[in-house]
């Protein structure tokens, strides 16, 4: 599939865009469960509108959105069976500015239910598929987006990062993908799962359309308090120069051992710092201490927020609703019972215990400090350095059903994405390899808002390893 930018130049000089989105349909290949909801209907009355007399930066440009991200008029469902049916009455503000400036929306994609997972396997609509290899999994939570980009039915996809859901099916869908800053993007009309540590985030082919749509869903929102936002400008300032760059390599984001990271996962990214180092960026020793103690912080606050957030589903006020009418707590009850999946269930569990009275102190606010600790490590290593360089994922795309039933390997592979989040800061995952022909992921982590620095660096790789050296 041509690149957002060369799309959005063709359809404004005279390219038909009503019949690229009958085609684009066409292509669709339902058999990879990337979309839970198509909007063929609306998409081509929008493609005509461009074709009479549209604008904007993303003028006529596909683009796919995780079910996570309310759309008005168009079903969003979580992939939880508790939202079957529900039509938000309003867009999220990523959607508004989107429609801004042109771009189509082609469908909500298959997600893990409530961004609860790491292969898209928790979906009530069945799980979605790798198209590098269908028997595996396309990585999660934002699983339908990336595998809808790799399979080349769309240029570019919005996703949603709370510990690596935008980087992880990036990194084993072969993309790019980005989890901005906390605070950089609105979260408005995101239906949340763990409210401190997520972000809305571009996923693309490419560097270029990762930047453009990281311009565009940027900008200032009222409606979020804890967003800056920011005037974009990424793609304009987006160059390929490494001199004079500083970077760090974590060592403790390459396991201890053959069994902590995939053998061929810690080559190619080893030899993507070689390359760094042969452009001209300069490596400096850094240290994450702390770091050993993400994954039990991270699951214990991102359990312990989603069991609040989640409390709003009572099948009152949207959503499902069926059988007659009991006692509150009997309906209550019976609709939550049948409308989340059993991982939600787990985590609604663990996270009120977690904040029960008595175990407050002990499990939530200790990962609490944990999590300042962290952010302390990432605000020291910074300091010398511009960016960190590391695995995003240490293993490579497992099979499909491989994992489902252990829980905790499944949130042991989260290593090295939790971090960030913990952290607030921003993370680009690049495409850096293969290994038995499934791709392998380098992440880049920056300072707070200086997505520029990593989108740079990004770029430079993406560029050199386009060359072929
Ligand atoms: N795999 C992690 C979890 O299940 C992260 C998911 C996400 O980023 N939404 O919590």
């Amino acid at each position: 599939m041509e690149t957002a930018c060369k799309l959005a130049s063709d359809f404004r000089n005279g390219r038909s865009c009503e019949e690229f989105i009958e085609k684009l349909y066409e292509n669709i290949d339902e058999k990879l469960n990337t979309y839970i909801t198509l909007c063929m209907k609306s998409a081509l009355k929008s493609a005509k509108k461009v074709d009479k007399n549209g604008k904007g930066r993303l003028l006529g440009v596909p683009i796919a959105i995780k079910d996570s991200i309310s759309t008005e008029g168009i079903k969003t469902t979580c992939a939880s069976h508790i939202l079957d049916g529900y039509i938000p009455p309003y867009d999220a503000h990523v959607i508004e500015l989107l429609k801004k400036e042109g771009a189509i929306i082609i469908g909500k994609t298959n997600m893990d239910e409530f961004s609860m997972g790491t292969s898209t396997e928790t979906s009530f609509y069945g799980p979605a598929k790798n198209p590098c290899n269908r028997r595996r999994v396309p990585g999660g939570s934002s699983g339908g987006s990336a595998a809808t980009i790799s399979a080349g039915e769309v240029p570019i996809a919005l996703g949603s990062d709370t510990g690596g859901s935008i980087r992880c099916p990036a990194s084993f869908c072969g993309i790019v993908g980005l989890k901005p800053t906390y605070g950089l993007v609105s979260r408005y009309g995101l239906i949340a799962y763990a409210n401190s540590l997520e972000q809305i985030g571009p996923m693309a082919n490419d560097v270029r359309d990762t930047a453009l749509l990281l311009d565009i869903i940027s900008g200032h929102d009222q409606r979020d308090s804890t967003q800056i936002g920011s005037s974009g400008g990424y793609l304009d300032a987006l160059s390929d120069d490494m001199h004079g760059l500083k970077f760090g390599v974590p060592e403790e984001f390459f396991g201890k051992d053959e069994d902590s990271i995939d053998p061929q996962v810690e080559k190619s990214v080893r030899d993507a710092i070689s390359t760094f180092e042969e452009m001209g960026a300069e490596q400096k020793k850094v240290e994450l201490p702390n770091i050993k103690y993400a994954l039990a912080a991270y699951y214990i606050i991102a359990m312990s927020e989603a069991s609040s957030n989640l409390a709003r589903f009572d099948g009152l006020r949207y959503g499902l609703r069926e059988g007659k009418d009991e006692d509150w707590h009997t309906t209550f009850s019976n609709i939550r019972a049948k409308g989340f999946g059993a991982e939600v269930k787990r985590r609604i569990l663990i996270g009120t215990y977690a904040l029960s009275a008595g175990y407050y102190g002990k499990y939530y606010l200790k990962a609490l400090c944990v999590r300042t600790l962290i952010k302390q490590d990432f605000d020291f290593a910074l300091k010398d350095c511009d960016v960190l360089i590391a695995p995003t994922m240490p293993i490579l795309a497992f099979e499909l059903g491989e994992k489902i039933d252990d829980p905790l390997s499944l949130y042991m592979a989260d290593v090295n994405t939790v971090p960030i989040n913990l952290a607030g800061v921003p993370s680009v995952s690049i495409p850096c390899g293969f290994s038995r022909k499934l791709p392998i992921g380098l992440q880049i982590i920056g300072r707070p808002f200086e997505e520029k620095t990593i989108l740079n660096a990004a770029y430079a790789y993406e560029q050199q390893a386009n060359s072929g050296n």
